[in-house]
């Protein structure tokens, strides 16, 4: 999750980038979308009432035109020439034909005897025949009758056809005729073009200028939609569509599944023979609540481009702050790669930052002058550890020193002749290559003690180790062996001719030197050489011992060699 896109997610600037331009849509889109559905709302109430007054206007209308209808022939059937009893009478029908000549929705007037035989009908149309069965005669006779729209039936052939092919219908209306004694002597009837009442619904409608998507219904009273011929059988009106004044509208889906604003106004004529006709006008949701979604859209739209401004700022507004607390970092990571003079932020920004800044600056300085505190310090142990090494260096050395020399004369001890004997014991064992020791003794040394104190008995055998030294090579080996006694070991020498001459001349020189105190000094040598033959170590030394007290025995101050082989 360390991406470049994920490290400026997290990092400060991202962080409230992010959180200002979150925080602005998401204020934006709530308030675009309440206010949007507020619009909405009012939106569908405003285009609710509107559609509910288009429905009422052209309800009230063909209400009141269909009640002038009804009362004309109720008049009609009352006027005294229809009531005195001639259904033969032509005064009765000039007043239907004065009638129809007037209102052309008129399409059929005409006079029955009780039995149903049309006496008298304008333009002579049925004349003559029997109407005995048709519904609107048979509820005539007892009371006045305003009929559902129908078919023509008996009409069809007999009339002129509309202009498109369009099916004759008629509303009817007919009223029975009684005579003073109010005996029934006939029906007056007349059939009203359909044509007329949809005319008149649609005119009115027509003027409320509503919207091309709008459209109005004439619906019976079981709801099956009567107009206009597009759904005239097809459509049924919703159950529950309200049509009283307080729910004006409603919001529903319909039976082709489409969700309208829709709103009905029953018909009322206000006779007892009201048809129970409603009018309905509805328009398709979307489009009647078209402003108001286009408002939301837009506000919307308006809401995004703010988040998309608010965010730039607040990006603008993150970087102004976030830079100080980034250069704060980078001069942190400076000191961590340990830069000790890092760039700090310039003052005069955040309180905070330029506080950290000074905090930082001065930690930095801290740790700096503890950092130098360390490295000195560093420096004297190192040096006080040097010292140390060689001190001990030095006791070491003195310590061999001790364990390898002997403490009066400087010249090796016996422990260290005892292993330099091994060793050359080992290399003739496996090389055969020989060597040879030279065992001394001081003559009568016990008597310089005696005369000239133990002082000068320990100078003369200082000397004694000192002239050894001289008169020997440097691979040989000189020792002191005990007491007044010293050795020689001399490597590379097989042969008892050479040991006996270096014997002879230490001995010699030893007999010329001048020895504060006694004056003259000399030795006893007893020499001899390794033999291939020697079991032990100590055998040449043995040998060389039993030399010197040949040699002691002999008048001492002489060397002799120990018999070979
Ligand atoms: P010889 O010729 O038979 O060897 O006679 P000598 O006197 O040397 O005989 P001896 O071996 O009896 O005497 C050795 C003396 O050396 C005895 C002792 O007091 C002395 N001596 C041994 N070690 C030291 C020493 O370190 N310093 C001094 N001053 N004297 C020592
Ligand atoms: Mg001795
Ligand atoms: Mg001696």
């Amino acid at each position: 999750m360390n991406t470049p896109g994920a490290l400026i997610l997290r990092s400060l600037r991202g962080q409230l980038a992010l959180w200002f331009g979150g925080l602005s849509l998401l204020t934006l889109l709530c308030v675009g979308l309440y206010v949007g559905r507020l619009a909405t709302q009012q939106m569908a109430t405003s285009a609710g009432e509107s559609l509910h007054a288009v429905a009422l206007t052209a309800a009230n209308l063909l209400g009141a035109n269909l009640r002038e209808r009804e009362l004309e022939i109720v008049l009609l059937s009352k006027a005294p020439h229809f009531t005195r009893g001639n259904l033969a009478n032509p005064e009765l029908l000039q007043s239907l034909e004065k009638r129809k000549e007037l209102r052309e929705e008129f399409a059929w007037m005409g006079v029955m005897d009780p039995q149903g035989k049309v006496v008298q009908a304008v333009d002579g149309i049925l004349q003559g025949q029997s109407v005995a069965q048709r519904p609107w005669f048979i509820a005539a006779r007892s009371g006045i009758y305003a009929g559902d729209v129908h078919e023509a039936v008996l009409l069809a052939k007999l009339l002129p056809p509309l202009p498109g092919g369009e099916p004759l219908r008629f509303i009817d209306f007919a009223a029975p005729m009684h005579n003073a004694a109010g005996d029934l002597i006939g029906v007056v009837g007349a059939h009203i073009h359909w044509r007329w009442v949809t005319q008149t619904v649609q005119t009115a409608f027509d003027q409320s200028a509503r919207g091309a998507d709008a459209e109005i219904l004439i619906a019976n009273a079981v709801g099956a939609v009567l107009y206009p011929p597009a759904l005239a059988g097809q459509v049924q009106l919703p159950r529950n569509l309200p049509a009283g004044p307080d729910k004006p509208y409603s919001q529903l889906r319909w039976d082709d599944g489409r969700d309208y604003l829709a709103s009905a106004a029953t018909v009322d004529s206000r006779t007892p023979h009201s048809l129970g006709w409603r009018i309905v006008v509805r328009q398709p949701l979307e489009q009647a609540l078209e402003p108001a979604h286009a408002l939301r859209d837009r506000l919307l739209a308006l809401g995004l481009l703010a988040a998309l401004v608010f965010g730039l700022v607040a990006v603008r507004l993150a970087r102004a702050f976030s830079r100080p607390i980034e250069q704060l970092a980078e001069a942190a990571r400076r000191i961590e790669h340990g830069d000790s003079q890092p760039a700090f932020p310039a003052t005069g920004q955040l309180a905070e930052v330029e506080q950290l800044s000074q905090s930082m600056r001065s930690m930095t300085q801290a740790l700096l002058a503890h950092e130098h505190e360390l490295e000195a310090m560093n420096q004297s142990l190192e040096t006080q550890v040097q010292q140390r090494t060689a001190a001990l260096a030095a006791a070491n050395r003195e310590l061999e020193q001790l364990a390898t020399r002997d403490a009066l004369t400087g010249v090796h001890n016996r422990r260290r002749f005892d292993d330099r004997l091994a060793e050359c014991f080992e290399v003739g064992q496996r090389t055969a290559q020989g060597f040879a020791v030279l065992l001394l003794d001081a003559d009568h040394f016990k008597k310089v003690n005696d005369t000239y104190g133990h002082p000068t008995g320990d100078a003369v055998l200082q000397q004694m180790a000192r002239l050894l030294t001289e008169h020997t090579r440097s691979v040989d080996f000189v020792a002191r062996y005990g007491g007044e006694e010293f050795v020689v070991l001399l490597p590379h020498t097989p042969d008892g001719d050479g040991a006996l001459a270096v014997a002879e001349k230490i001995r010699a020189a030893i007999a010329e030197a001048a020895f504060p105190g006694p004056g003259r000094m000399t030795v006893s040598i007893g020499a001899s050489t390794w033999q291939p033959a020697d079991r032990g170590v100590s055998a040449v030394v043995e040998r060389a011992d039993a030399a010197l007290y040949q040699a002691k025995a002999g008048g001492r101050n002489r060397a002799m060699l120990a018999p070979q082989g």
